[in-house]
């Protein structure tokens, strides 16, 4: 099966309306980076540790990369799985990718076998791609279990490989002197996949097009002010649309500028790298925003006039961080909102103080089309908060190869639910007051309730269970899993982890606490009440798992 089958296509008179105004220009992401390193090959490109990639050095590793992934038998429209922590050889098989034409499924190194192997079938992959270790995680060891559970698993690639069933992916990105032929690739076809946050069942992947990520990456570098002087620090896993393209070391590379890559946000590291290697430009969570604040106030002294934007997404920043950004890291605080199956809001880099501040920005594009509706789908108000419905150039018609999946997610007329709550105001800035969704956003992670609730009833002893948010200062959200247990039953926090850590699920998704409760609150029609609930569990005591659990 091609790429292009379970693709779901914007409609004809969308598409002609996209290229006449210009936001589908025809260009394969490959060719526009090529284009940058023709222009500027020995202007750095990547920085990974002591690794200091040219783009000539880049596009050369890619380009050999591509061959050798024809070689082995990967074709165009095949996918691989990548899993690869923030390191070089990530962006060289991508780019590598791009240029064979193979798709890349971007996968968070957090995942475990449950998850990888679930999106591995769904994707039809062929080849995944992780390094040996990353976090104390034998990952050599999970693609290998996924490529033994998985038929169309027949390649993987693995930075440092040990096992000698692996083909090293170091190896593959070594430059070579033969001149390497470019699949001619169809701008209009997928170039990548991304992973939804926070879905239960099988996973939701969303394709990205070379036409529509590459108008996303262009126009979110402008809103950004990113240009041949940026250099964007990458601290977020970069296989998240936030780090990777939104604008992100994609965003950079098309820019001309540099990204620099971190192995991780621990704010010792980044802002020593951040006056290191005088970055510009930074995207976090709110979490590891507060944690660098916490460093920067317990251990000033540090030169960080150098970073100019700081970009901050993915889940609710409470406003009275927001003021103190701009004091205490010298960056200008840029609020970022959006999803990976397309729309993306930032706040104008000149915009007054309480724009930046209370709001999440206006859309990049005037072709966004953003609905905000009430329960039964009707818009209110402006002004008003409702559930928003969006479509546009970079904002996808359905998942891909989804079967029926999509019926819940997009309307009969290709509106994407968000299932944010949102209030458009009068300047046009949104305000995200909620989530109609039944989400937690955990330290920046998008995790589903059903999927939670789920193993808590595999514990004896649960009668009824339902997973929802608690407010709490480190992570924005924990996971508060509220019980109600039979009759003599007593039920821990560990029994929950332990069916989780058997099923193989990722640790960030293991609830950080636990309520008992006698009855489960109700909604008129009897669902769970899962407001009452949030604010049951925000005022009371809860049982909490010992340090370390989920991270
Ligand atoms: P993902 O696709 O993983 O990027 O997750 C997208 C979801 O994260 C959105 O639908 C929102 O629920 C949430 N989100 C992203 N950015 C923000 C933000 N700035 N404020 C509040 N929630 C956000």
């Amino acid at each position: 099966m091609s790429a292009a089958e379970g693709f779901v296509p914007w409609p004809d008179d969308y598409a002609a309306r996209y290229v006449a105004r210009g936001y589908w220009d025809g260009v394969c992401l490959d060719e526009r980076v090529w284009s940058v390193a023709a222009r500027r090959p020995d202007a750095p490109a990547i920085v990974d540790g002591s690794t200091r990639l040219a783009y000539g050095e880049l596009t050369d590793r890619a380009a050999a990369a591509a061959a050798r992934l024809s070689a082995i038998g990967l074709a165009a429209g095949d996918r691989i799985v990548v899993q690869l922590p923030n390191r070089w050889e990530f962006v060289a098989l991508v780019l590598a990718c791009f240029r064979a034409g193979v798709v890349p499924v971007l996968v968070l190194p957090a995942l475990r076998i449950r998850e990888m192997r679930a999106i591995a079938e769904r994707a039809g992959a062929r080849a995944v791609a992780v390094a040996r270790e990353f976090r104390g995680y034998d990952h050599e060891r999970l693609a290998h279990a996924v490529a033994g559970s998985v038929p169309s698993v027949e390649v993987v690639l693995v930075a440092d490989a040990a096992d000698q069933r692996s083909l090293d992916l170091s190896a593959l990105c070594e430059p070579s002197p033969k001149p390497t032929r470019r699949y001619s690739g169809d701008a209009r076809g997928v170039a990548l996949v991304l992973l939804s946050g926070g879905t239960t069942g099988p996973p939701k992947l969303i394709a990205r097009t070379h036409d529509d990520y590459g108008y996303l990456v262009r126009r979110s570098a402008e809103v950004s002010g990113f240009d041949e002087r940026t250099v964007y620090l990458a601290v977020l896993p970069v296989e998240h649309n936030f780090a990777f393209g939104t604008p992100g070391v994609l965003g950079a590379l098309l820019s001309g500028g540099c990204a620099v890559l971190a192995a991780s946000p621990a704010p010792e590291t980044a802002l020593g790298l951040i006056e290191g290697e005088r970055v510009t430009h930074v995207s976090v969570v709110p979490t590891v925003l507060q944690r660098w604040m916490v460093q920067c106030a317990d251990h000033p002294g540090r030169d960080l006039g150098c970073l100019r934007v700081v970009q901050v997404g993915g889940a609710p920043l409470p406003v009275h961080v927001a003021r103190r950004v701009h004091t205490v890291l010298s960056g200008r605080l840029q609020q970022v909102y959006g999803m990976g199956e397309g729309l993306l809001c930032f706040t104008g880099l000149t915009e007054p103080e309480e724009v930046l501040h209370a709001t999440q920005g206006r859309p990049i594009c005037p072709d966004d089309e953003l609905l905000v509706v009430d329960d039964n789908d009707r818009p209110v108000g402006p002004n008003r908060p409702g559930v928003l419905l969006v479509r546009g150039p970079y904002t996808v018609r359905g998942y891909y190869r989804a079967g029926d999946d999509d019926a819940q997610a997009f309307t009969a007329d290709g509106w994407y639910r968000t299932g944010d709550v949102v209030r458009r105001r009068d300047d046009g800035n949104l305000v995200v007051e909620g989530r109609a969704k039944d989400v937690i956003i955990r330290g920046g992670e998008n995790i589903a309730a059903a999927e939670i609730e789920q193993f808590a009833y595999q514990v004896d002893g649960v009668q009824r269970a339902a997973a929802v948010a608690r407010p709490d200062e480190r992570l924005g959200e924990s996971i508060c899993l509220v019980v109600v247990v039979a009759p003599g039953a007593v039920v821990e926090l560990a029994a929950v982890h332990a069916v989780m850590k058997r099923a193989g699920t990722a640790r960030f998704k293991y609830p950080d606490h636990l309520v008992r409760v006698d009855s489960m609150p109700v909604t008129g029609v009897g669902k769970v009440d899962k407001r009452a609930l949030r604010e049951l569990v925000a005022g009371s005591a809860v049982s909490s798992a010992g340090a370390g659990v989920g991270r």
